[in-house]
């Protein structure tokens, strides 16, 4: 993903080692000497390339998965997501999160953003010891209203900064009768240092609630702020949204399963808007980069009928990646293995039923890849999965214990 540092768009090496010490990529290259002590994995004939970054996700939202099929946001909403998330007891938002999570792991996801609605303190703590656990890297970007709002700083403060994997964001909901929340939740996450991060115009309907202008008035337009789906973005919203360097999460298989509608991504691109993809939690059901890179291609060209329209597969991986890592301010540490940047790194097996012969790799990971394909995965230098299993993972464990807590959660329905 560093065009300089190889051949093509993406900067290919062939049959390059990649060292990596103390959680960083510390050489790129052909034929490197191994130091005393290193340990060896033999990659030969394998695709190894940085992990997948999620800009937008709701972990949590695995415990609904399949759930209101025929709703578009606006019912799954009222149905499923409001009606479930407040009744979710601390123990089972950890069993939830972290299936949710080695979930994503286990598809190629390294660093993942995830927008946690407003939460008691006690289950904040169990859904940042599941994303810990689990060991990815990861942003949580917090929701709360106005009486809640200490909590962002707390847990900040006690449960993200201490976490050398994990950082915080500010989650809001931009829209004119929350202004004033809105305001509030801008100021934090500028004495935070941190993004915002907001849900805008994913469905064409909220455009009576203005967000973008909101956003405008408070200050917040700039590259600290993340827009989540921004679907209805009209030409001069997207003018202002570019000037202004705000950063965008992209949502295709989401926006497809709740009928929301196709991201101006060529509009967006052509503006030199920093974007990345989100797998956007519950409504796409599960973890498959690969199906949400194939979904960001596949929805442009259904509608230009123009196979050359952007993105293109070298596009879209970078998007999946380095772009993602842009988007959220953090392409100085991960997104490319480069030296100096954190060892996140994935290699992917081709020697599969779905993904052989060798016609070009690179395509293939896009058009045929698939989360069984990731034979291994590391997070600063840790493996999290090899030889295509989680690594100190019982799943049929962690399944188990989803099982009885959905259970548990339609038994109080
Ligand atoms: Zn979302």
């Amino acid at each position: 993903m560093d065009p300089t540092a190889g051949q093509g768009p993406l900067g290919g090496v062939e049959h390059a080692d990649v060292l990596m010490a103390d959680g960083l990529v510390t050489a790129v290259g052909r034929g490197l000497p191994t130091p005393p002590g290193t340990q060896v994995i033999d990659a030969a004939g394998k695709l190894v390339m940085p992990g997948f970054v999620d800009v937008h996700t709701h972990l949590w939202q695995s415990s609904m998965r399949g759930g209101c099929a025929d709703r578009d946001l606006f019912g799954w909403l009222a149905a499923c997501n409001r009606t479930t998330f407040s009744r979710i007891t601390p123990a089972d938002m950890y069993r939830f999160v972290r299936l949710g999570a080695l979930d994503s792991v286990q598809s190629g996801v390294t660093t993942l953003v995830d927008w946690v609605d407003a939460l008691p303190y006690d289950t904040t703590v169990q859904y940042v010891r599941a994303l810990t656990d689990t060991r990815v890297r990861f942003a949580y970007a917090m929701f709360q209203d106005e009486r809640g709002t200490p909590l962002i700083a707390r847990t900040k403060r006690e449960l993200i900064d201490p976490l050398p994997l994990a950082s915080a964001q500010v989650a809001t909901h931009a829209a004119r009768p929350l202004q004033g929340l809105n305001r509030l939740h801008w100021e934090i996450a500028r004495d935070l240092g941190v993004m915002l991060n907001s849900h805008v115009l994913e469905r064409g309907e909220q455009h009576a609630d203005d967000p973008v202008r909101v956003l405008t008035d408070i200050g917040a337009l700039g590259p600290r702020l993340l827009m989540n789906h921004a679907v209805h973005l009209t030409d001069d919203e997207l003018a202002a949204v570019a000037a202004h360097d705000v950063r965008v999460a992209h949502c295709p298989l989401s926006n497809m399963r709740l009928a929301s509608g196709i991201m101006r991504l060529p509009d967006l691109a052509r503006r030199g808007v920093k974007v990345g993809l989100g797998q956007d939690g519950g409504t796409n059901d599960t973890s498959d980069v690969f199906a949400l890179m194939k979904a960001a291609i596949g929805l442009q060209r259904a509608r230009a009928l123009d196979p050359a329209v952007f993105p293109q597969v070298h596009d879209v991986l970078r998007i999946a990646t380095i772009g993602g890592a842009e988007a959220i301010g953090m392409a100085d540490r991960i997104g490319s293995l480069a030296p100096g940047k954190c060892a996140d790194v994935i290699v992917i097996d081709p020697a599969a039923l779905n993904f052989a012969p060798r016609f070009d790799w690179v395509n293939q990971v896009v058009f045929n890849g698939r989360p069984e394909n990731v034979h291994a995965v590391f997070v600063g230098g840790r493996p999290l999965k090899l030889g295509g299993r989680l690594v100190g993972v019982e799943p049929d464990r962690v399944v188990r214990e989803a099982e009885a807590a959905a259970a548990r959660l339609r038994a109080t329905t």
